[in-house]
């Protein structure tokens, strides 16, 4: 792995670690909560794009966890993480 870390941005700088351990809300199609997840924030000190990336191999939490709501609100601040792009907004960041 590269020194700084293994995601390079579009820019040509190596992100760095904003942030261990930030929440993401994974939201279905329709905005419903689906799963919980731990990622890193990630952010370049050249151009200020900040992605999130480093997902576990699997979630914190699910939807059907008698515990989500209770999870959800230990875990805020929650990122959410839309599946769908809103209409008439381009998607200029995708991490695969
Ligand atoms: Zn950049």
């Amino acid at each position: 792995m590269p020194t700084a870390s293994n995601v390079l941005c579009g820019c040509g700088r190596f992100m760095r670690v904003k942030q261990n351990g930030v929440t993401v809300e994974e939201l279905l199609e329709d905005g419903s909560p689906y799963k919980l997840w731990d990622a890193d924030l990630l952010e370049c000190v050249e151009c200020g794009v900040e992605i999130i990336a480093g997902f576990g191999n699997t979630p914190l939490a699910e939807h059907w966890y008698p515990d989500y709501p209770a999870q959800r609100a230990r875990l805020a601040p929650i990122y959410p993480g839309r599946c769908r792009p809103e209409v008439g907004r381009r998607v200029t960041h995708a991490i695969d």
